[in-house]
């Protein structure tokens, strides 16, 4: 049966119910030779055949056999069972979802953008390199960092460079001995995982009642075998770690560097210099922040960035300017080398840019300003529904985002979170961000962005007012088999965990395999 067939979604509820595209072309054979032009097409391609020496054919080549508007019906099919930002409110908090403009995507589809090609020499491509320089001297200014790189592709990935230069750092003083990274539990997950990584071992920081470092704790673990410390400031709770100067202090003064999770930045854009608040390394993700749209592990950018004195081991090369002229330099004294191949993902930097400057600096304060207005909108509407708690900070203001606790609602239902969470998509809303930090029992982390519009976030808020106090009191059963609307019902997110389908070819082995 071909998809054509199978394209009412709602038939088969628990299946994935859009085919593969090569379950689609399975036994045909003509699919490309439908319409003529295509024909000709593939007639030239035939003839071209002549021109390629015998040995370096293939001698078959498995491509789906289907029709143009017949891959364009699948691929639509399956947009439409998506669910992003472009098609309503996405609060996962600690990701920053929040709506690209267009005109950054149009000015980064740019031919003069898409068709560069990375072996081109210097001279041809002085544009696309001032664009990179300028987006790094908008960031120094933006963070008080004036040194940049663009190699790495992710934020965990810049995290994992930043140690490795605190690590050079820390060999090159001789301090071979320093081996320990600190990390409170309110820092991001990722930077347990990069510094460990990287080499170090790893020293948890609890927090305290206010949901910050827990001062006293810190300065218990701090010695000589401190090598740094990384902190997410807001934390991932969104509070404001208001003792970073003292932090960043006694890291200094016991001979280590502090290094700065800014893979959310929306809540100090154009507010707080980093560089004033003691930081020596910063990774900031241009794919959150900047104008990126993220999600499944899409194309990234973690600009990382470091304080004078640091430059010396950052990676190469390094792009420079010398009287209008821009080069890459591999002449970096103590360089850690290369992180990745080439310079980054262009497109991404070029719509950070493109954000930059269409926002400018008043525009980017007033970013962080709805940002913070918007998380403390909701947060304050969210606190006081029935069966919510606040954890951490009960007085505190929050930054960009809030986590509040679903435990409450435990009487009701085993695993409210996981549960009210499915039941939001029913709504057309996508769920927060569930069970994170790990310290709050029953999180939702929540972020509304600057995006969302009153009415939005009023939405949002009546829907889980709705959840929360009506269907869970009345009718539990529907929270617990939601989803109910979506295009498929819950998955097994354990198996899909456990046991990861990655390729069709798998796929087919295992389980048409089976059932044949
Ligand atoms: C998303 C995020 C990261 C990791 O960024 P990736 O690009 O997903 O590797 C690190 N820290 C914080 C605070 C984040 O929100």
């Amino acid at each position: 049966m071909t998809g054509y067939f199978r394209q009412s979604r709602w038939q088969r509820k628990g299946e994935l119910i859009e085919p593969t595209i090569f379950e689609l072309s399975q036994g045909r054979k003509d699919g490309y030779y439908r319409f003529s032009i295509e024909k000709e097409l593939f007639e030239e391609i035939e003839n071209a055949k002549e021109l390629i020496p015998e040995k370096l054919m293939r001698e078959e080549l498995n491509l789906p056999n289907l029709s143009e508007p017949e891959v364009v019906r699948h691929f639509s099919r399956l947009a439409e069972m998506n669910y992003g930002i472009d098609s309503g409110p996405y609060w996962l908090g600690s990701c920053t979802m929040k709506y690209n403009p267009k005109i950054n995507e149009r000015i980064a589809a740019n031919p003069k953008v898409r068709q560069l090609h990375p072996y081109q020499p210097e001279e041809t491509v002085q544009g696309a390199l001032k664009i990179m320089y300028e987006l790094g001297e908008m960031l120094g200014k933006i963070t008080g960092l004036r040194h940049w790189t663009f190699q790495t592709s992710a934020g965990a990935h810049g995290e994992y460079l930043g140690c490795s230069i605190i690590r050079a750092y820390q060999l090159d003083r001789g301090e071979k001995q320093r081996d320990e990274m600190l990390i409170p539990l309110s820092a991001h997950g990722s930077n347990f995982a990069s510094a460990a990584m990287a080499g170090f071992k790893v020293v948890k920081i609890p927090i305290d009642d206010k949901g910050c470092t827990d001062m006293a704790a810190l300065k218990a673990a701090i010695g000589d075998r401190t090598a740094g410390m990384m902190i997410t400031n807001p934390n991932t709770l969104g509070i404001f770690e208001e003792d970073i100067l003292e932090i960043a202090e006694l890291i200094h003064g016991a001979g280590g560097l502090l290094y700065y999770d800014g893979a959310n930045l929306n809540a100090l854009l154009g507010k707080v210099l980093l560089s004033e608040m003691g930081v020596d390394i910063a990774h900031l993700n241009l794919h959150k922040t900047f104008s990126t749209p993220h999600g499944t592990g899409g194309p990234g950018a973690g600009a990382v960035l470091v304080k004078d004195g640091l430059e010396d081991f950052m990676p190469i090369p390094m792009l420079r300017e010398k009287n209008g002229r821009y080069y890459f330099d591999y002449n970096v004294p103590k360089t850690i080398g290369r992180v990745k191949a080439f310079y980054g993902n262009f497109e991404v930097l070029v719509k950070a840019w493109a954000y930059l400057k269409t926002l400018g600096s008043e525009g980017l304060r007033k970013v962080s300003e709805i940002a913070v207005l918007n998380a403390n909108y909701a947060f304050a509407k969210i606190r006081k529904l029935k069966r919510v708690s606040v954890v951490y900070g009960e007085d505190k203001p929050r930054k960009h985002e809030f986590v509040v606790s679903l435990k409450g609602a435990k009487s009701e239902i085993d695993a409210p979170a996981l549960h009210v969470a499915k039941r939001l998509l029913d709504y057309g809303l996508h769920p927060p961000t569930i069970y994170f930090p790990p310290v709050v029992e029953e999180a939702f982390m929540m972020e509304p962005t600057e995006s969302d519009s009153k009415e939005d976030i009023d939405y949002y808020v009546e829907v889980m007012r709705r959840i929360l106090e009506e269907e869970l009191e009345k009718n539990p059963e529907l929270v617990l088999n939601a989803p109910i609307n979506s295009s498929i019902d819950r998955l097994d997110e354990v198996r899909a965990a456990r046991e990861p389908i990655l390729s069709w070819k798998i796929y087919v082995r295992h389980y048409k395999g089976k059932k044949a």
